[in-house]
């Protein structure tokens, strides 16, 4: 055990009160006015949209866009992330963006993670902002841009009335026209948060201990579609962690990713650009290589000595059948660079590369399939 993971560090009150102001109402009050008064349609839909928009302000915004710089935002879209991110109540985005970065940059390092899946379920979901804990030290050294954002430091610097204006000017307004404040608050005010809170914490805590690791091993992220549907997309976080400035995180169509839907909408009506993508080449060498490694483990609890023999001899006809992809796809990048230097590239080439780039892609798509057979049969 390390300094970090034992030293008892002092409280963090502002947090601590936070999230009791914001849980007792909703095991106490709540449940008794919902039986006594209940609810009606209009204030169930206004709960949804504000924890989407809470939700979707922090995957999108505070995530996606000022943690990894996976696209770029115009201006209102950036204020309208600001406002109902302030909203969420997960501090403002220069902190939050700061200790994420540090997070990918040293996963489960339990000294320097501030929420390190490595010191327990509790710590990662919530247990890490009760302490001002050594690893969870604000450092902005990582964040020079995001300190040159005046979008960004003008919510660092009115944090606190921004979070508590949004937080009761909005349901107190919804409330008023509704004709029913009580129930507006403890609906869309004190569940909406304290649901959009648990539901963000799942991805350092959850997302790090249930699901698969079809890309990378050297983290304890994991993919989890379950989670996805709770997180607004960012249930697959061992594609996450391996291709971080990527603004998908469920990549395939039938993966449920709303923030990368929302995304891929404000590119359509102008609000967003330079959305980054990984290469589909680069996801499927990361897949077939995570399988070969799979396979190889198989193999090794093998006792069989017959059939470990042959199943020996396929893996190592796979692995130089993969070296064999990688070295083609070398070939033609450099291909690739050499027109590109000559400008001869015309538009016929173009499309030939493109095919011959699908080509090598349907190939390892294939050998994944192989390996992943090669890898049962070894079981
Ligand atoms: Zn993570
Ligand atoms: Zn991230």
């Amino acid at each position: 055990m390390t300094d970090a993971s034992t030293t008892r560090a002092p409280l963090n009150w502002p947090a601590i009160i936070m999230f009791l102001i914001s849980t007792i109402p909703v095991v106490t009050v709540f449940p008794w006015y919902a039986a006594t008064f209940g609810f009606d349609g209009f204030e169930w839909v206004s709960f949804f949209v504000l924890w989407a928009l809470n939700g979707m302000s922090i995957t999108a915004g505070y995530h996606r866009l000022w943690a990894h710089r996976s696209y770029e935002a115009s201006k209102p879209l950036q204020i309208f992330y600001m406002l109902f991110g302030a909203m969420a109540l997960q501090n403002s985005i220069l902190v939050w963006a700061s200790s994420h970065r540090t997070h990918h940059r040293h996963v489960d390092d339990v000294d320097h993670d501030p929420y390190s899946a490595k010191r327990g379920l509790w710590f990662s979901h919530l247990g890490w902002m009760l302490r001002n804990y050594e690893s969870g030290k604000q450092d902005f050294r990582n964040a020079k841009d995001l300190e040159a954002n005046p979008i960004v430091a003008f919510q660092h610097k009115y944090y606190v009335p921004l979070a508590v204006g949004m937080n009761v000017g909005v349901p107190l307004l919804l409330g008023w026209m509704h004709g029913d404040i009580w129930g507006s608050l403890l609906l869309g005010g004190f569940l909406r948060l304290v649901v959009s809170h648990h539901c963000t914490f799942f991805i350092n805590s959850l997302a790090h201990y249930w699901g698969s690791r079809p890309y990378t091993t050297e983290n304890t992220a994991r993919d989890n579609g379950l989670l996805a549907l709770f997180t607004w997309g960012e249930g697959y976080h061992n594609y996450h962690h391996l291709f971080q400035w990527d603004y998908r995180n469920g990549i395939r169509w039938y993966q449920w990713d709303p923030t990368k839907w929302l995304i891929s909408a404000c590119k359509f009506l102008g609000l967003a650009r330079s959305l980054k993508r990984v290469p589909e080449f680069q996801i499927r060498q990361a897949l077939v290589q995570r399988q070969l490694q799979k396979a190889e483990e198989k193999l090794g609890q093998l006792q069989d000595h017959g059939r470990l023999a042959a199943l020996r001899q396929s893996l190592e006809t796979e692995v130089q059948h993969y070296k064999e992809t990688l070295a083609r796809w070398a070939a033609l990048q450099q291909q690739r660079v050499e027109a590109a230097r000559k400008a001869v590239i015309d538009h016929i080439e173009h499309n030939e590369f493109l095919a011959r780039v699908r080509e090598l892609e349907e190939s390892l798509r294939q050998q994944y399939l192989r390996v992943r057979l090669l890898a049962v049969q070894a079981a």
